[in-house]
């Protein structure tokens, strides 16, 4: 389709469009022609696509539907939001996703819209994320880019992905920039941006880690728990943080969660989300994967804590991390997270069981900690360290090599 979309009020767009789609298709006649058609669209699930799903949602209370810009050529860039505040004056967050990218990657829209159609359904864990996150999500971010059958570019050929460093950024990195911003700016600014893209080559869904050296340590505190609780859905599908580590020589000042690094830091959770192939978008791996997405999100962002249990799942209470560097020499990095306050011992042991030091012992609040350990004085070895609580007890081993 070449047609130029100009954003507009959706629901004329929508109707303008059907008519168009009603009285072309049945013309088409004979099989081969619609054969043809299909060849044409080549990546599958097009700018038409989508708009026979925002079609199939824009009446549910729930559901805004706006445009937040156009494509080079003129398509609407169209934006959902889902909330349900009617009856609630707690503390809002807000979670943006934004998926299809790169024109062939169709199941990041699929595990994109999947999740939308979760969240505007009747389930008891959707009620309670509509009424504290504000989700505004772009399933399509690239509609040229699919009609023109470009793997990865625009209809200029750029990459969208590495185009947000650049002095005069594409149309479509504008638009969503500028919404990104006038959502920071926002009494509600954004805590978690997902970036959906797919990995046809991967066995398993992962994100994209950012390793400290391009962000800092406390915010690696706050992804390796965030990969950790969306996992906790789903274990055997969703691989763990240190499955793809980027960013290991510095932030590479390229790609969209670099801008929000940049600009607003530990703020924003910024991650881009890697999906498997698939061959539909009602597989089994969509909807597993949309399911741990949003349970990883209320986890994350606690909204279990105010609604009735079990409305959303309960959250780990309670996380130590691998140590970072490891091994080391002569220093390195213990994270954990505690959801509650408690009393905390954080000691570590020799290969023989024998206390080397007391990292900490003390009462602490709910959150995530990072504790730096200095071998001093110590032979190269295994060590142990061992995280306990009131309720838990979690030991990982770490390697001191001179
Ligand atoms: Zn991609």
């Amino acid at each position: 389709m070449r047609e130029k979309y100009h954003p507009v009020l959706l629901p004329v767009y929508l109707l303008i469009s059907f008519l168009i789609m009603i009285s072309v298709y049945p013309q088409q006649g004979n099989n081969e022609s619609y054969v043809e058609n299909l060849n044409y669209l080549n990546w599958g699930y097009n700018y038409d696509s989508t708009l026979v799903f925002l079609e199939s949602i824009h009446t549910n209370p729930f559901v805004k539907i706006d445009s937040i810009g156009a494509s080079v050529q003129g398509r609407a860039i169209w934006m959902i939001t889902i909330k349900d505040t009617s009856e609630y004056s707690g503390h809002l967050f807000r979670v943006t996703i934004h998926a299809r990218t790169h024109p062939a990657e169709r199941q990041s829209q699929w595990l994109t819209q999947k999740m939308v159609e979760q969240l505007i359904g009747n389930s008891e864990i959707a009620a309670a994320l509509r009424k504290h996150i504000i989700f505004n999500v772009v399933p399509m971010y690239n509609p040229d880019g699919v009609e023109l059958n470009i793997e990865r570019g625009n209809a200029n050929g750029v990459d969208l992905e590495r185009n947000w460093f650049v002095s005069q950024p594409e149309p479509e990195v504008l638009a969503l920039r500028n919404k990104y911003i006038e959502f920071m700016n926002d009494s509600v600014p954004i805590k978690i941006a997902l970036n959906m893209h797919g990995d046809a080559g991967s066995p398993m869904v992962y994100f994209v880690y950012h390793h400290e050296n391009g962000t800092s340590i406390p915010y690696t505190v706050d992804e390796k728990y965030f990969i950790s609780l969306v996992r906790s859905h789903w274990v055997d599908g969703i691989a763990d943080w240190n499955y793809n580590v980027t960013w290991s020589t510095g932030n590479p000042l390229i790609f969209p969660e670099c801008w929000f690094w940049v600009n607003y830091q530990k703020a924003v959770l910024a991650l881009t989300n890697e999906q498997i192939f698939v061959s539909s978008k009602n597989d089994t791996v969509i909807i597993k994967t949309a399911n741990a997405l949003l349970n990883g999100i209320a986890d994350y962002l606690g909204a279990a804590t105010s609604v009735k249990q079990p409305v959303l799942s309960v959250p780990n209470k309670f996380q130590l991390f691998q140590n970072y560097p490891n091994p080391f020499n002569p220093s390195t990095t213990i994270n954990y997270f505690i959801l509650n306050q408690s009393y905390v011992s954080l000691i570590v042991y020799d290969a023989l069981g024998r206390e080397i030091i007391r990292l900490v012992d003390e009462e602490k609040p709910g959150g995530n900690y990072s504790v730096e350990f200095k071998a001093v004085n110590l032979a190269s070895g295994i060590y142990f360290y061992k995280l306990q609580t009131e309720k838990f007890t979690q030991i990982k081993k770490m390697i001191l090599l001179r």
